[in-house]
């Protein structure tokens, strides 16, 4: 692995234990693989049977390149097989639409599937070292739980979550404290930038970071990124086998990881005709190919909050891949949805398709209905709805039921210390 940066190079599990490199940049693969035999693996299988093998062979074979040399290379048929243990179904229509959705994980969130893989990664490097560690991860919301739930038991690992008093909803509250054993949750008396801070000062102490061996698990860490192109080689691939084109994929977008990998499965060689990003009215990537000049904005507030970011850490890597604008604004395009119309999309999409969709998913749906309606392509689909009640309730005057994995979670114990904004609290 290398830094965007050019200044620190590594190995693929120093770089997971790392997060950020050295210079300050992220990591990326230092050459991409070309692998022109995806489709041998399709041969005699059932495309819609999404509890059959197919999707871990194929993740095998998409990620394999990757962990070739790297220390945990034995381990990767054990993370794969832990980490994607729940389907991932391509729900397709006739009119050449397909749903793509990733949220079937045990936080019903795509970002179950890059949290899984990281931690059971870099439990896999831990034991080889014979090492411990400690992560620290402030979170306003849904990062949180899926790290929580990620890492909960997962031996030689401390996980210390921290949440703003008051700044998450009662239910994103219990995703976070319920869980106990290596995970340890704190209720701060302050905002989610106290939390960040906090955790900034904290590993800024050099003798905290060494005593306890502390690292982030945040959406920059190659081991997150890498498991994501998974999911874009199968729906492409199935997507290819049952209408015989090259689809569209279409991506909500926020801080970029999702679109990024995207990008990275279509140059390893997964039939996709184009990448398109869907974003709120945080619009960093249509200005972007709008003035040819990337500019950070601060966030603001919408209905698909999880996409909330003005200046998407994963840029510094969609632009390493395409340090030319003039080809990258050719292979792409992006829209922006406002909250309004992402309301009139979720009615619509459920009095013609009797579909209920998240606000996330809802922009994606939106471009599509837009610009590609008629067209071959995947909709991908973030988030189960029902994570979302209150934008539901006001869209379409439904609560949606929730997934039956959150049900359990909601129902158990919160365990959780109430502490103040000074670091040193949490140790
Ligand atoms: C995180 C998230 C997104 C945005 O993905 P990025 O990788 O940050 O672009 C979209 N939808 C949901 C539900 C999310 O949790």
């Amino acid at each position: 692995m290398i830094s965007t940066r050019k200044k620190d190079k590594c190995s693929l599990s120093d770089a997971i234990l790392k997060g950020l490199a050295l210079d300050g940049g992220l990591f990326v693969g230092e050459s991409f693989p070309f692998i022109n035999d995806f489709e041998e693996l399709l041969k005699g299988k059932n495309t819609d049977d999404y509890s059959s093998c197919l999707y871990k062979e194929l993740a095998y074979k998409t990620l394999s390149p990757f962990f070739k040399g790297d220390e945990i290379e034995d381990s990767l048929l054990h993370i794969i097989d832990e980490a994607f243990n729940f389907p991932c179904p391509l729900v397709s229509s006739i009119d050449k639409k397909a749903y793509l959705e990733l949220y079937k994980g045990p936080t019903a969130a795509f970002k179950d599937f890059g949290a899984r893989f990281l931690a059971y990664s870099m439990e896999a490097i831990l034991k080889k070292r014979g090492k411990n560690l400690t992560i620290l991860v402030a979170t306003s919301g849904d990062t949180g739980s899926a790290v929580a739930s990620a890492f909960y038991k997962r031996d030689g690992i401390k996980v210390k979550i921290l949440f703003p008093k008051g700044g998450v909803s009662e239910r994103q509250k219990k995703l976070l404290t319920v869980w106990g054993e290596n995970i340890e949750s704190y209720e701060v008396d302050g905002t989610f930038d106290d939390c960040q801070k906090m955790v900034k000062d904290a590993f800024q102490n050099e003798e905290l970071t060494k005593k306890y061996a502390l690292t982030s698990a945040n959406s920059i860490n190659i081991g997150r990124l890498l498991p994501q192109m998974t999911y874009y080689v199968y729906s492409s691939l199935v997507y290819k086998s049952r209408f015989k084109k090259e689809p569209i994929i279409i991506i909500p977008t926020g801080n970029v990881g999702n679109a990024t990998a995207c990008f990275y499965a279509k140059k390893i060689g997964a039939p996709i005709k184009r990448i398109v990003f869907a974003e709120n009215a945080n619009r960093p990537l249509v200005d972007y190919f709008k003035s040819g000049v990337y500019t950070p904005r601060p966030s603001i507030k919408t209905y698909a909050n999880a996409m909330d970011v003005g200046a998407p850490s994963n840029m510094e890597r969609l632009l390493n891949l395409y340090p030319d604008f003039a080809t990258f604004s050719k292979e792409t395009e992006a829209y922006s949805v406002v909250d309004d119309e992402i309301l009139k999309t979720i009615k619509s999409t459920y009095e013609e398709e009797n579909r209920i969709i998240c606000p996330h998913t809802a922009t994606a749906k939106k471009v599509y209905d837009e610009h590609y309606k008629g067209e071959n392509a995947i909709i991908v689909s973030t988030a189960d709805p029902a994570k979302f009640e209150n934008v539901i309730k006001k869209a379409i005057g439904l609560t949606p039921s929730l997934p039956e994995s959150l049900t359990l979670l909601l129902s158990k114990e919160e365990k959780y210390k109430n502490i103040s904004k000074n670091y040193m609290e949490l140790f």
